[in-house]
């Protein structure tokens, strides 16, 4: 991480000269949905951590901050955080590698989203000297970003930012259309505009149709607290397989596109949800349990 080393003047002034990406993340809303998913399977002794952390306005719901890494990423204390929140992979190469992959913009190794999940986990866990509230506002927010698919994209197209579409009549990228297009589009002709609406029917999702798969969700190898990178894995995949197919530069993206990813977009939120909830309840957690045994929905 380069938090603390001012960037030399050069790459701030050619930083300048660069227009930001329309969007870093999924929109507001589904951060919202990620972190009020995850809320409702926190176990008591995450839960109360979570209230410790997060006192004051937020009173320890999660959703409330779960956006909070894009305001402040603008910012000029955290502009350092901008990379944090994706992580790219080589042009057409539908896997992603932690050592190939998690790199800035100037090769810089261990700055990207995964890195970022690992440790911020790590913090909350040693429970040493680091501003605890921030790594838990991190951390919520980075486990939604690496489930929206093209935070896991290709590096030529900067994650679909450069691919310009169009969704129904209106003129967008393509990113913007996985942080927000579809959720919205949702919103609008399935949900009554309520968001809540959506999360309940995700939340009803979780419990019934995906009930078998949500061990497996939370689940990480050899025991891990967090497995960012097999997230990304499945991001990268997922993104060839449904976010860039059939979506070239020019092309107008309509009902078909809007149906068949919508499920994909759902299913991301739920597993974010549900594995933000796991990590947290593992790293404050004496005992391990599974978030089927712990739900409180
Ligand atoms: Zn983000």
């Amino acid at each position: 991480m380069e938090e603390g080393q001012p960037p030399s003047i050069l790459p701030f002034l050619l930083l300048l000269l660069i227009p930001l990406p329309t969007a870093l993340c999924w929109g507001k809303d589904g951060h919202y949905a990620v972190c009020k998913i995850a809320q409702d399977y926190l176990s008591e002794d995450a839960l109360s951590a979570v209230k410790e952390l997060l006192p004051g306005s937020a009173q320890g719901h999660l959703a409330a901050v779960c956006s909070w890494a894009d305001d402040v990423g603008y910012t000029h204390n955290y502009r350092w955080s901008q990379p944090l929140h994706y992580v790219d992979t080589p042009d057409f190469i539908c896997n992603y590698r932690y050592c190939r992959d998690c790199h800035d913009s100037s090769g810089h190794k261990h700055v990207c989203v995964t890195a970022a999940i690992h440790n911020y986990t790590m913090q909350l866990q040693s429970q040493l000297n680091y501003n605890l509230t921030e790594a838990l506002m991190f951390l919520s927010h980075f486990v939604g970003d690496v489930h929206q698919p093209l935070h896991v994209g290709f590096l030529g197209d900067l994650g679909g930012n450069t691919i310009t579409v169009r969704w129904y009549r209106r003129k967008t990228n393509l990113h913007h259309v996985w942080d927000d297009m579809i959720i919205e589009s949702a919103l609008k002709r399935f949900y009554g505009s309520d968001l809540s609406t959506m999360i309940q029917a995700i939340q009803s999702n979780i419990t019934d149709i995906w009930l078998n798969d949500v061990p497996v969700w939370e689940s990480c190898a050899h025991n891990y607290t967090a497995c960012p990178n097999w997230y990304a894995s499945e991001s990268i995949s997922l993104a060839c397989k449904f976010a860039y197919r059939n979506a070239t530069p020019g092309s107008t993206l309509e009902d078909e596109y809007f149906l068949s990813r919508l499920p994909i977009v759902e299913q991301r939120l739920a597993q974010a949800g549900v594995r933000l909830a796991a990590i947290l309840n593992r790293i404050f957690t004496s005992k391990t349990g599974t978030i089927t045994g712990t739900a409180r929905l």
